[in-house]
């Protein structure tokens, strides 16, 4: 059996470990967003299928026996071509999502949005120096809303927009370690973030709560119902260890 474990995560990295020292036939694979990708142990395709109809077809002609959605919590549009291609080929299908920071002990105090713009008019209001960590191919929404506000950006890629002149922008790629967040925050009023949880990018949540800045955060969409999710690459490699042989 091949497992098509869609990653571009950090778990979905730690599961291609798993996957290879069981000995388990995958390939992972990766959108082609970011100029140099982390790349995972084992065999790698790069690029999109071409919506539900090229992932339908990938899967018949890649001999997919079931599929593992290591995909980042808000790479919505992946996760729901990989339900509707599993679910019209009846490839059985994992979700893999780390969990997300709401259950945190100051989650209470956050000020959780629905969307991007919610975050950009509400961060208007709260801020003259926010940090912005919603990713590059978000930031076309707070452009308008932030664009005289001195912002300060943090994005792996150079983002491709006409970046505000005001804006600060910071090409880095985490994990962030907590001293260099607390010098990097030192300045700032109000974080910006999606929730995107896990530990990898928490450092600056911690700083923000040290400095009792407010923080704005996107929330996550609910997972469809009827989808089997696991929160750790284990459990996502013991999922695929119990599969039946197809
Ligand atoms: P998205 O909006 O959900 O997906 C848009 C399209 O990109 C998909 O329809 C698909 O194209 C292609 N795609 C996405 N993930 C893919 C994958 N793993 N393998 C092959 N094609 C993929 O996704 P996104 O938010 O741009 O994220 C792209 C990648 O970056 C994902 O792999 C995700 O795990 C990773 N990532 C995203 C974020 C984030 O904040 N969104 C953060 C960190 C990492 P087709 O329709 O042509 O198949």
């Amino acid at each position: 059996m091949t497992v098509l474990v869609l990653g571009g995560t950090a778990e979905a990295r730690e599961l291609a470990v798993l996957l290879r020292d069981g000995g388990v036939d995958f390939v992972s694979s990766l959108a082609g967003r970011v100029a140099r990708p982390r790349l995972p142990v084992g065999a790698v395709r790069i690029g999109g299928f071409g919506g539900v109809p090229g992932l339908r077809s990938y899967l018949g002609e890649a001999r997919i026996s079931a599929v593992v959605d290591a995909t980042h919590p808000f790479a919505t549009g992946m996760s729901a071509n990989a339900l509707a291609a599993c679910s019209a080929g009846s490839v059985p299908l994992l979700r893999l999502e780390r969990p997300g920071w709401s259950g945190a002990p100051d989650a209470e105090r956050w000020h959780w949005v629905d969307d991007h713009d919610e975050a950009a008019a509400l961060t208007a209001e709260l801020g003259r120096r926010p940090f912005l960590t919603v990713g590059r191919q978000s930031l076309d929404r707070f452009a308008g809303p932030l664009a005289g506000v001195a912002a300060l950006v943090r994005v792996v890629d150079a983002p491709d927009i006409e970046v505000p002149r005001a804006w600060t922008v910071l090409r880095s790629r985490g994990p962030y370690p907590l001293d260099a967040e607390r010098a990097l925050m030192a300045e700032v009023d109000v974080l910006v973030t999606k929730d995107s949880g896990g530990s990898y990018t928490w450092s600056k949540m911690r700083v923000a709560g040290e400095r009792g800045i407010p923080v704005v955060i996107v929330r996550r969409a609910a997972a469809p119902p009827a989808l089997e999710v696991v929160h750790d690459s284990a459990a996502a490699a013991a999922w695929v260890a119990a599969r039946p042989p197809r």
